[in-house]
């Protein structure tokens, strides 16, 4: 299932060019009072939201997708994860170019880790990129994105896509310099999560996801997931060596080469196979 959230909030399923509108399927999502909980209720309940929708789609509103707003399609994640150098020849980009590294050392994902972004930063394509320090470089960094669906920690990687909801089109928007990856990846909008959430029963096969982004329609990045340096059971594996992942936490694969400056007035196209196409637009903030 194709799940958007857009406009005001609602919740609708994608149908080709169209969505179709099965917002009353949130309904059998509990009230939640305070303190609310650390993870997103529409994940935790995803089985219960998907067959809610089935039943509401014979009889749904249908709207033309381009004429809605997409919001994140994960409203409330708990922690937005990310691979900070997750493809090879983006580690040697890295390394080689002192506009991108900042005298930073730039280590492998085994040694490095991974880092958190601010869930303040989130936003779904609709809502684009307002771009802060315009004196500095602000680049894309295309990603494929796992959303976490149930609760587990030092999950082994044989058994990681049990705890895997869905894949989304991610953006993880970066201002270089010389500070902390947390800090300079965590600007509001910096964060894009989108088209829609596809779900594990679409078959798509994170082992072979084909990518592409282009700046006003020039090809900017272009890889495959098969070219991961750790694929995406060995990260579920790392994070959750680390901390308890929660249905709804996203996490951000990483980027390959190919990275580059955009400036406001710029049209981002992110596309991967099986997941959709995000246009995202950006703009001063
Ligand atoms: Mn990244």
């Amino acid at each position: 299932m194709l799940l958007c959230r857009f406009d005001d909030n609602r919740l609708g399923v994608v149908e080709g060019d169209q969505v179709k509108d099965v917002t009353e399927a949130l309904a059998v999502l509990p009230g939640y009072r305070y303190p609310l909980p650390v993870f997103d209720p529409l994940i935790a309940h995803l089985d219960d939201v998907m067959e809610k929708a089935r039943q509401l789609l014979p009889s749904a509103k249908s709207v033309s997708l381009r004429s809605v707003k997409l919001l994140a399609p994960v409203a409330s994640p708990g922690k937005i994860v990310a691979a900070p150098v997750n493809y090879l020849k983006h580690l040697i980009e890295a390394r080689e170019d002192d506009q991108i590294h900042h005298s930073n050392r730039v280590e492998e994902i085994q040694r490095a880790g991974l880092f958190l972004k601010a869930t303040s930063s989130l936003v779904g394509a609709s809502e684009g990129v307002a771009l802060k320090h315009l004196n500095r470089r602000n680049d894309h960094e295309a990603e494929v994105v796992v959303v976490i669906g149930k609760e587990g920690r030092d999950i082994p990687a044989d058994r990681a896509l049990d705890y895997v909801a869905g894949f989304c089109v991610g953006l993880d928007m970066t201002t270089r310099g010389p500070e902390e990856r947390s800090f300079r990846k965590s600007i509001d909008s910096y964060t894009v999560l989108g088209p829609w959430l596809t779900t594990m029963d679409e078959g798509v096969d994170h082992t072979r996801m084909p990518f592409t982004l282009t700046v006003n329609g020039e090809l900017r990045q272009q890889a495959n997931t098969q070219d991961l340096v750790m694929g995406i059971p060995a990260l579920i594996e790392l994070a959750s060596s680390f901390y308890t992942l929660h249905p709804g936490d996203l996490l951000f694969t990483g980027t390959p080469e190919g990275v580059g400056p955009v400036v406001p007035g710029d049209r981002i196209h992110v596309e991967v196979a099986g997941l959709g196409a995000m246009d995202v637009a950006v703009r001063a903030q």
